[in-house]
């Protein structure tokens, strides 16, 4: 059952927040204040799904971000405040932006002249990685964090339901070995029903489809995680920390560097 959620970051910069596993984040929201837009429609998304609409404030302009930015970090900074990381994430994909190249130019600026030891990041879900521009300032960060659900296409359709009827895992996978030795590569463990299907990307089958995937990728870390706070669809279960590390075993033995939290 679908449920009608909306957690939306109600602003472009927000936090920060402190966290035991990133320290103090402060985060970049580059898609619409009031609304939602991804290329994907993940049944887990914490913002919600996509029907919610985009909202009425449209994207804020490269100009509107570095100036909101510059404002926080200056404040933080005569505050004595620290910071550890600077994250790109919010109601939507950061990389669909169509200034997202010379938003990161800006940020890595800012950091270097406030807060020179403090990361940057993105999560995004790699449906833009095709794109030269999106993929040249996704390696100039610190954390590319890109997303692989499943390495089997009627399963990674059922969870991202991804926009585009060309994005396969084939290509994806392709397109993400440009990323090798420096990008993350995150992936969502989960188990429920949607539309009456069942849905599991921790089967064998599952496990041995992204163990293949992450190995022909080489990234510099896989990240496992799980359902953390409530989801679209509501018949989905988290995969507990004990099996997730289970599985972060066997990409281990693979010999591939996993975080499995
Ligand atoms: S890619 Fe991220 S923002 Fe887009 S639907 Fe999936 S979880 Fe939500």
């Amino acid at each position: 059952m679908a449920k009608d959620q909306t957690i939306l970051f109600h602003s472009t910069i927000f936090g920060p927040i402190h966290s035991r596993r990133l320290g103090t984040s402060l985060g970049i929201n580059l898609m619409p204040a009031d609304g939602k837009v991804c290329s994907f429609d993940c049944i887990y998304c914490e913002a919600g799904y996509n029907a919610q609409g985009a909202g009425k404030a449209g994207l804020p302009s490269r100009e509107k971000v570095k100036e909101d930015l510059e404002r926080k970090l200056s404040e933080m900074h005569s505050n004595g405040d620290p910071l550890d990381v600077i994250t790109f994430s919010g109601n939507g994909e950061p990389t669909l932006h169509p200034e997202f190249g010379g938003v990161i130019d800006d940020t890595l600026e800012l950091r270097d002249r406030y807060y020179p030891d403090a990361k940057v990041s993105v999560l995004t879900n790699s449906t833009r990685i095709f794109d030269p521009m999106v993929a040249e300032a996704l390696k100039k960060v610190d954390n590319n964090i890109l997303k692989l659900d499943s390495a089997i296409d009627p399963t990674m359709r059922l969870i991202d339901q991804p926009a585009s009827k060309e994005f396969t895992v084939d290509r994806l996978v392709e397109a993400l070995k440009q990323f090798s030795g420096t990008g993350i590569i995150q992936t969502m463990l989960l188990r429920g029903t949607h539309q009456g299907r069942k849905v599991d990307n921790t089967t064998p089958e599952e496990i041995d489809a992204l163990l293949k995937a992450y190995k022909e990728i080489g990234p510099k870390e896989v990240m496992l995680y799980s359902l953390d706070r409530s989801t679209p669809e509501e018949n989905l279960q988290k995969v507990e920390k004990e099996e997730i590390e289970r599985i972060a075993g066997k990409v281990r033995e693979a010999g591939i560097n996993v975080m499995g939290f």
